[in-house]
This record gives structure tokens, C-alpha cells and sequence, in this order.
């Protein structure tokens, strides 16, 4: 067995330990190569459950927290989903190997660009991306059944919330760029919006607009 398979088999023990308990959500973490999301200089620490960074100051987001997000989405292979913050693309192919279809949403022209050749390489035809921003969603693939924001906005976009459909299920960290948010589920029932809080987590904060090319922050 190779150093990194022994380290992922470890990892994805530990995830089962502290209750990532989907077997999809497990086999689609087992099965996209984290090695191909990150940067070159970190890919020893691909399989440690650890944030990394990633170009334009941005964080690919550790496993714990992708697998917990995805769980909470609660995603079968019917789903279709909406991820704003591409970043890596790494949380995006998690998706994709569990729902039927993922569109994801990234400000950063550069990011977007090397994550789309990612899911190029993996075939992910399921996956479709395009340059925004997150804080509009993407109305004309509107409804969506789940939702995830992996960058944290003061309060839940409007606009994300009047895209999720009835019965689905939206989860985000809320708190903009303090120090300490908290990872948020909204729930579509019967036409009202219903919140629950789940863990304090910390993201990058989404920004509003979309960045143009080159713009490094
Ligand atoms: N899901 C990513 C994590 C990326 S970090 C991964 O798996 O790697 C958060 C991302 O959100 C960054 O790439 C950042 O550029 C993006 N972002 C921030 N504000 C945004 C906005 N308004 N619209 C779209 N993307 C945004």
C-alpha cells in the first residue's frame, strides 16, 4: 500500500469516527483524488484533515468540513445541486460523484479555469460551472434541491434562498468575516424557511460581485 493510500484509509476512518455516517458521502471522498485539488507545494498534506491554501488567497476547505456540509445537504443520486465558491473544485466533484447534476458558481476567472480542467481530466459531465457571483445564484437552473455557499456571507443570500425548491435544503456559514461563524441549514417547508444551526466553522468571506481577471484578492 502507497504512503497516501494508507493516509487516506486513516482519513476516512477518523471522518466515520466523528460522524460523517453517508456511505455515499464517504465513497465520493474516497474516490476524488484530493492530490489533484491542491497546491503542488501541500501535496504531501493532501490527505491530512486540514484546510490548504489555494490561489487568489483562498482556502480548499478540510475534509471534515466538506464531508459534514455534504452529509447535512442530504443528496441522493436524483439531486440536483448548487455550490457557490468553486475554489479548487474540489467540494464540486465531492458533489458530483453522489448527485445527479452540481453547478457551481466562482467569482475568480483564474480559479474557475484551472477547476474546470480538473473536472475535465475526472469527466465529470455532470458538473457544469460558470464565472459569477454567488451572491445571485443561478436562476435560469433554478430550482435547486440542495445548496451549498463554502464562502461566509453576513446573512443567507435572498436570491439562494428563493432558488432552493420545496423541501430543499441550503447550508452556509454565516458570519462574513468574523472570526467565528456558524454553519447554518436552511430548510424549505411548505413555502417558509426554516434554520438550524449546526457547527462554528471558518471561511473565507464571499465577497460581493464577481472579480475580473487578474484581481488578486
Ligand atoms: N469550495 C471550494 C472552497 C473555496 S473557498 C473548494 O472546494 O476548493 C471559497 C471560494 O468562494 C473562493 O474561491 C472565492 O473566490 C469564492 N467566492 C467568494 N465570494 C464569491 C462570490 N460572491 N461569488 C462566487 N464565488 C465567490
Amino acid at each position: 500500500m502507497s504512503h497516501d493510500e494508507a493516509r487516506k484509509i486513516r482519513l476516512i476512518m477518523s471522518l466515520r469516527g466523528r460522524g460523517i455516517t453517508d456511505r455515499a458521502v464517504l465513497g465520493a471522498l474516497e474516490r476524488v483524488p484530493r492530490e489533484m485539488f491542491v497546491d503542488p507545494a501541500f501535496l504531501d498534506q493532501a490527505w491530512e484533515d486540514r484546510a490548504l491554501p489555494i490561489a487568489a488567497g483562498q482556502t480548499v476547505s478540510q475534509p471534515f468540513i466538506v464531508a459534514f456540509m455534504t452529509q447535512a445537504l442530504e443528496l441522493t443520486d436524483r439531486t440536483k445541486v448548487l455550490e457557490i465558491g468553486t475554489g479548487s473544485g474540489y467540494q464540486a466533484a465531492v458533489l458530483a460523484r453522489i448527485a445527479r447534476r452540481v453547478y457551481t458558481v466562482e467569482r475568480h476567472p483564474e480559479l474557475l479555469q484551472v477547476a474546470e480542467k480538473r473536472f475535465a481530466t475526472l469527466k465529470l459531465h455532470n458538473l457544469h460551472s460558470r464565472h459569477g457571483d454567488g451572491w445571485k445564484g443561478w436562476a435560469e437552473q433554478a430550482p435547486f434541491e440542495a445548496i451549498i455557499v463554502t464562502a461566509a456571507a453576513s446573512e443567507p443570500p435572498a436570491a439562494l434562498l428563493d432558488q432552493l425548491a420545496e423541501g430543499g435544503r441550503m447550508v452556509a456559514p454565516i458570519g462574513g468575516s468574523s472570526d467565528v461563524q456558524r454553519l447554518v441549514r436552511y430548510r424549505r417547508r411548505d413555502g417558509a424557511i426554516e434554520e438550524e444551526r449546526l457547527l462554528d466553522v471558518r471561511f473565507v468571506p464571499l465577497v460581493r460581485g464577481a472579480a475580473r481577471a487578474s484581481e488578486s484578492h
